[in-house]
């Protein structure tokens, strides 16, 4: 059949077309910049899969396969809540091009020349499976299986195959790092606040609201299948506020942009939560029922006061508030939230208990502490820290309170921090003083990369409740520091292995340099990858993996309600194999006995199986849900509609915090021993840095970098056109954008360094330095450079990419207790000083775009032999005029993918 059939047909009829035989046609459009477009031809079959990138966006995709080729990747579509119909984006339409693309990884390859020259050899599966084996085995059986610290990316998001690497390590006993912290997407604010590892309200809630603040995102750009719904609010009457250093796409768009200075949202968000309380806009019967507000802290020590302290044989697990009506202290237990009836706690104020041994001591409630700490941040002192004006703050902090619902929705450029805790503790102050959790359109939600797990695969993952030691991957870079827990599992003999699955680790990890130097200390590096990268060149041997449209696995994003699969729509590439297939081999070559045990007739369908089966009772997340109703299409997860945290803390009155998968309870609780919304922190490391209530504190590059000698702050946000380092070489949006790394710079500051557009630049502080092109425009705030992450270094002029120069410290606070990935060290990435010169204007050759490096690849390339098409350098010209950047992006988004 050689006609076109209508976009309709497709949604309706196609979406869930697995395996079957095609009657379709599809506009398969060239894939190569200049090649012209083929017309309609007749493909094979549709299949309905996902998309699984580092985005979690997890958007239902079609791919339409011919020959053997996916030749085109079209929205699904089938969403049952029609809202999220259709999801997707021009990165995940034009991934084809990397399944099929120049640098895809076929053929194992073992390094022949010297570590990172890029030299390898092909290898049969047999051998390089027998030579990994052999190498785990003998540094396993020499230092111990835990110096092997493996480090995959994206565990929320396809659980099978992220499962496999937990399960190996669980078998054998080497490392499993993190991501979320390591991605310095962990909102430490919410395990310290509401005891989760994150608690964010699906994307179609954001229209509920009447008021929506966002600070530190820029949705147009990175959340495109989800951007509708903040306009979709701004249509019903929400009023859209965005607060951002740099006028970005969405700045553009909102009813107003604020300007801060960056790293100091905190003195903002006081300076807000002033307003509000002087004004008494708060909501003070929520913060009696749900927070620690009213329970008293011992003066002298900083302390909660316990039932223990007033009486004998009290308990330490029962709390005091001061009882306005009585007079005098009272105990509330942790059982259920709210107070004894005919209960009316004291918010403020200074009382005098009488102690179980006769003593007698000051006391105040936590919201006391708060209160002293809120009413410091007069408007103007927190309009001096933070670059705006007073107004501005006085009038905001007015209408935020006013609007109710009202959602606080906070992305990477405000978590980003070394201090990025307390940039949330303060944004969920204003949530928390004005009631707005636990509201469908409102709350504090932080969305910097969802992987939140959400149905209990530990039953899979960590098999007969063997769970691997967990190590928080950065130290794996910063090794033990005096401050990390005794419970971070750090071996006694550091590590010697490394073990990377989907993760372009020597491009994407903070301060690349300190990589580079622990890397000369692996005796094993192995990258498992769909194509070559930047860190596959580094390793020693190279599996090539199958993608998402070659395999079978779970997925689910916290941004939408819907588990869904990845079905393989095409054979896997030359030999590319899963990381299941990968595990089940090197175990059975080093363990054959574990092997029969765990992985032996393991395979996707079962590990699926296993993981619905654990969540399948009475109001489980999966209860009823079967591999087979997958099949037809996404299943939506047993939760409410719309699907908003803390729901039944704040209808059904249950203590605080909700269960963070896969942690268990037991393991979460210890964050809030009160069982509610802490503003108070009682932890002895808290009191000491003076952190028990939120405050502001100046970045911590600051006493790094000299601020004169390094005058700019580094900024790194994501781009509109990677998902972090993926995509980077993808020629459909290299020819869009440019290819060519720039860096934003405001006038002046390029001015008072000699800089004009597009000149060679150099970008550096003590840690590292890069050389790209200036983009000097109105659109960067003045002191701040910004160059969008995940750019591979083969585009820059000079250096590894903008890396070299972040930070990788660790923040003590993240270290008092230790559950990986929900409480432990969030990267701060933004947190970075910077100085810039000019190298004159451009004039060199630019570099080449061509395959990442390796001297023989499985396609027998050469490196660096491609040259970036004429049709990006003119493209690269176009982006370089004079027109706003921002409003010519917010155009371009205007046709975007939903
Ligand atoms: S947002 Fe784009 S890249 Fe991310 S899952 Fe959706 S289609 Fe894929």
């Amino acid at each position: 059949m050689g006609g076109r059939i209508t976009r309709r047909q497709w949604l309706t009829g196609a979406g869930a077309t697995a395996g079957a035989a095609a009657l379709a046609s599809a506009t398969i459009f060239a894939d190569e910049p200049g090649k012209e477009p083929v017309p309609s031809r007749p493909v094979d079959r549709v299949v309905r899969t996902t998309c699984s990138p580092n985005c979690t966006g997890s958007c239902g995709q079609l791919a339409f396969v011919r020959d053997g080729r996916v030749v085109k990747i079209q929205q699904a579509a089938d969403y049952p809540d029609p809202v999220y119909s259709p999801r997707g984006c021009m990165k995940g339409l034009s991934f084809h091009l990397h399944i099929h693309g120049p640098e895809r990884l076929t053929k194992p390859l073992i390094r022949s020349g010297a570590r990172g020259s890029g030299e390898f050899r092909e290898a049969s599966w047999e051998e390089a499976l027998d030579h990994v084996a052999a190498e785990l085995k003998r540094i396993g059986e020499t230092y111990g299986y835990e110096t092997i610290h493996v480090f995959g990316q994206v565990p929320g998001s396809g659980y099978v195959h992220k499962g496999a690497n937990y399960r190996a390590c669980a078998v054998l006993g080497m490392s499993h790092g993190t991501s979320f912290d390591y991605n310095g997407d962990l909102p430490m604010a919410m395990p310290i606040t509401f005891g989760v590892q994150n608690a964010e309200h699906e994307a179609k809630d954001w229209a509920n609201a009447r008021f929506l603040l966002v600070v530190g995102a820029n949705p147009l750009e990175t959340r495109i299948p989800d951007v509708h719904f903040l306009f979709d609010a701004v249509a019903n009457g929400a009023r859209l506020v965005v607060v951002d250093p740099v006028f970005s796409s969405t700045a553009a768009k909102a009813d107003r942009w604020v300007r801060l200075r960056p790293g100091t949202d905190a003195a903002f968000a006081l300076g807000l939560a002033h307003v509000i309380w002087r004004e008494r806009l708060h909501d003070e019967g929520f913060l009696r029922a749900y927070t620690d507000a009213p329970l008293l802290v011992d003066e002298r020590t900083g302390r909660r006061v316990r039932e223990s302290d007033l009486r004998v044989g009290g308990s330490a697990e029962r709390f005091v508030v001061w009882d306005e009506r009585s007079g005098g202290p009272m105990v509330v237990g942790t059982d259920r939230l709210g107070m004894p009836d005919g209960v009316e706690p004291a918010l403020t104020g200074s009382y005098e208990v009488r102690l179980a041994d006769g003593g007698r001591a000051q006391v105040r409630p936590g919201f006391d502490h708060v209160r002293v700490e809120i009413e410091s941040w007069r408007p103007e002192r927190a309009a001096e820290v933070c670059g705006t004006s007073a107004e501005v703050i006085e009038s905001l902090g007015r209408a935020y309170a006013a609007a109710k619902p009202a959602a606080i929705l906070m992305g990477g450029g405000a978590n980003h921090w070394y201090h990025g805790d307390l940039i949330g503790r303060a944004y969920a102050l204003l949530a928390v003083l004005t009631g707005n959790i636990g509201r469908s359109g409102g709350g504090f939600s932080v969305y910097v990369g969802q992987y939140k797990v959400r149905l209990p695969t530990q039953s899979w993952w960590y098999p007969d409740k063997r769970k691997p030691p967990i190590v928080s991957t950065i130290y794996w870079i910063e090794g033990r520091t005096e401050t990390m827990h005794p419970a971070v599992p750090y071996p006694e003999r550091g590590f010697k292995a490394l073990f990377l699955t989907f993760s372009n680790f020597l491009l994407q990890s903070p301060n690349l340099n300190k990589v580079f130097q622990r890397l000369r200390e692996m005796e094993l590096v192995v990258a498992v990858d769909p194509q070559r990268t930047e860190t596959t060149q580094w390793a020693d041997v190279v599996l090539p993996a199958t993608t998402w449209y070659e395999k079978t696995d779970l997925t689910a994003t916290p941004l939408h309600p819907f588990l869904q699969l990845q079905q393989p729509a095409i054979e896997p590439e030359g030999e590319a194999r899963s990381e299941l297939e990968i595990w089940s081999e090197l175990v059975r070559r080093i363990d054959p006995e574990q092997w029969r045990r765990y992985f032996q007739g393991e395979d996707e369908e079962s590990a699926i199986r296993t993981m619905l089966a654990a969540g399948d009772y009475p109001g489980g997340p999966t209860e009823g849900i079967t591999l087979e109703q997958l099949r037809q299409g996404p299943v939506r997860l047993r939760v409410p509609d719309p699907d908003i945290p803390f729901l039944e803390q704040i209808e059904a009155r249950r203590p605080f915090p909700p269960a963070s998968l896969p942690a268990p309870i037991e393991a979460t609780q210890v964050f809030l021993p009160t069982r509610r919304i802490e503003l108070y922190k009682e932890e002895r490391r808290f009191l000491e840095l003076g952190e028990q209530v939120v405050t502001h504190k100046d970045p911590h590059d600051d006493g790094v970098h000299d601020p004169v000698r390094y005058p700019l702050r580094l900024l790194s946000p994501h781009s509109k056109w990677r998902i972090h380092s993926t995509y980077s070489n993808n020629p459909w949006l290299e020819e869009i954008h440019g290819g060519r790394p720039r860096v934003l710079l405001h006038p002046a500051d390029a001015q008072a360094r000699g800089i004009r557009e597009g000149d060679e630049i150099e970008v550096f502080n003590e840690r590292g330095s890069l050389t790209a092109w200036a983009h000097v425009s109105e659109a960067a705030a003045i002191g701040t450079a910004t160059l969008p992450e995940g750019w591979w270094s083969r585009y820059f002029l000079a250096g590894r990419g903008v890396n070299e120069l972040t930070s990788s410290s660790i923040n003590p606070i993240h270290e008092i207790w230790y559950v990986p990935n929900i409480w432990a060290p969030s990267t701060g990435w933004k947190d970075c000083r910077c100085e810039v010169r000019g190298h004159g204007s451009p004039g060199r050759d630019r570099p080449a775009a061509g395959p990442a490096g390796h001297a023989m690849s499985s396609r027998g390339r050469s490196p660096r032999s491609s040259r970036i098409p004429r049709s990006s350098a003119r493209a690269d010209h176009a982006a370089t005029g004079h027109r706003h950047p921002d409003l010519a992006r917010t155009r371009a988004n205007g046709g975007g993918a939903s």
